[in-house]
């Protein structure tokens, strides 16, 4: 007979591994499935976050980071250093340390948790079963699920234009594992991608060239902050160049050549290496839809709804395998919610505080509404707008670009969006997103203390600008 349990994950990323844990501790009997594999070909927990994707990326803006700084910024401090020199083999090798180190956490918390782990491929079958061929060889074997949660994810889109070889046209895994800094990188796709892995190896010493098909930078910022970021970024020598539709790409020795077109005709331009980073589609490859009748939407994604309840009774689906923003924390918060509502809790999600981060250097991040969401939406809304340069704590860290924006109700005063380009704005928004989560007013956060100094006080004088009462800057 085949075994049974409460719930069968399908996945391990940080939808899947934090619905699995959340399960047990609820007392259910809990199998999770994954199909993943390191960079070692060994089975891997994590998804794509942390084996080729949040996590390695972070770890690599860190290493770059700090060679940028002892490169150019250490010298303002006093600081004379030799010849400051970039080991990439080093700084890859502790990417791959500190991915691996997590993966194991996983593997770990699953153990305490007494949630069976499975490395293997998971496919639905009728009748609430599930068949998991196993990542080691072997034959395919079938449990029972009195539920099932597919959490399997995302995978890279890739264009037609555009053939991949993985060494000279990679996509955003093979952008995390170049053996060497390349001369000079194209990046197709000015999304969240590509603006981190392309600051990356810009840092590291490539030019970098982003070929961007959209005429408008960053459409889900804020106008403002999206501006400043263009601003900045071209300052810092990314070149950005909007409205570029790629054609062909020619692989060629060790080097490839670009066919794009814009408002101004044809353009060839050749590369050393080229990054595809055009967005992500779901990960439904293995599932079997047809055949159980899984119902997909017109993208492709596990149609769900707003408490990811899929067509079929008793099985859900959440994270990047569904509708709504591909981020870690929406997926692992949609994980909680089903399993916690399995176990009888009334948990939501509040989809209208998700935080967005893009790791650039500054960073930015928001949440809730942009200007332009809430002037087709005909709110009358107040804005507070505070500089960074005018942040004592920004001017003693050396890195004044940035600003700190609360667009909030007219009327109720009630907090609608905030949207920071700042260091640390991965850090900054808690506070904001917080804010929101219990619906605070800007005269919250104008009477609540922030410690001096630090760059979230640029949260409280935005605050207080909202209402003309800025203490600090007079603009
Ligand atoms: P994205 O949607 O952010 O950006 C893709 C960009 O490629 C878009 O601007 C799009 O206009 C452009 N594009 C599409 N086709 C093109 C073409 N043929 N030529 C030129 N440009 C083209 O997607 P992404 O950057 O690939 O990221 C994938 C997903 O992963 C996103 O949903 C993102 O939210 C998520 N992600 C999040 C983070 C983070 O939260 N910091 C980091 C990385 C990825």
């Amino acid at each position: 007979m085949a075994q049974a349990f409460d719930l069968v994950v399908l996945g391990a990323g940080p939808a899947g591994y934090v619905a699995a844990i959340r399960a047990a501790q609820l007392g259910m009997r809990v199998l999770c499935v994954d199909a993943g594999l390191g960079k070692d070909g060994k089975p891997s927990l994590g998804g794509t976050c942390l084996n080729v994707g949040c996590i390695p990326s972070k770890a690599l803006l860190e290493s770059s980071e700090h060679f940028h700084r002892a490169r150019a910024e250490l010298k303002d401090h006093g600081i004379t250093t030799g010849e400051v020199r970039m080991d990439v083999a080093a700084m890859l090798a502790r990417k791959d340390q500190v991915v691996h180190g997590l993966a194991a956490g996983i593997s770990v918390l699953f153990a305490k948790n007494k949630v069976t782990s499975i490395a293997g491929t998971a496919r639905l079958q009728a009748g609430m079963r599930v068949e998991v061929t196993p990542l080691a060889g072997g034959s395919a074997e079938t449990f029972e699920a009195r539920h099932i949660l597919i959490a399997t994810g995302s995978l890279p889109r890739d264009i037609d234009a555009v053939p991949i070889d993985g060494k000279v046209v990679v996509d955003s895994t093979g952008a995390l594992d170049f053996p060497a800094v390349p001369e000079r990188l194209g990046v197709i796709g000015a999304g969240v991608i590509g603006l981190e892995l392309g600051s990356v190896w810009h840092r590291l010493g490539s030019q970098v060239v982003l070929l961007e098909a959209m005429d408008t930078f960053l459409p889900g910022a804020d106008e403002q902050i999206a501006d400043a970021a263009m601003k900045e970024m071209s300052r810092q020598g990314l070149d950005i160049r909007l409205g570029a539709r790629v054609l062909a790409a020619k692989i060629g020795h060790d080097s490839v050549e670009v066919t794009y077109e814009n408002h101004d005709g044809k353009h060839v331009i050749e590369f050393s290496r080229l990054v595809v980073a055009v967005g992500r589609k779901p990960n439904t490859q293995a599932l079997n839809v047809n055949e159980v009748g899984l119902l997909l939407d017109e993208r492709g994604n596990v149609h769900v709804d707003d408490l990811c309840r899929t067509n079929l009774p008793n099985i859900f689906a959440v994270g990047d395998v569904v509708r709504g923003p591909m981020l870690a924390h929406k997926a692992s918060e949609e994980g909680v919610m089903v399993v916690e509502r399995i176990a009888g809790q009334t948990t939501r999600v509040n989809y209208d505080t998700v935080p967005w981060i893009i790791y650039t250097s500054p960073e930015i991040a928001w949440v809730g509404k942009t200007e332009r969401q809430l002037r087709s939406a005909a709110r009358d809304y107040k804005i507070g707008v505070f500089p960074l340069s005018a942040n004592g704590r920004a001017r003693a860290m050396g890195q004044t670009m940035g600003l700190t924006k609360i667009l909030a109700d007219q009327h109720s005063d009630r907090i609608l969006g905030v949207h920071i380009m700042a260091p640390m704005a991965s850090e900054m928004i808690a506070e904001a997103v917080l804010a929101m989560e219990l619906g605070a007013s800007t005269e919250d956060v104008q009477r609540t203390i922030h410690a001096h100094p630090s760059l979230a006080e640029t949260t409280h004088e935005a605050a207080l600008a909202a209402d003309g009462r800025m203490l600090n800057f007079h603009g």
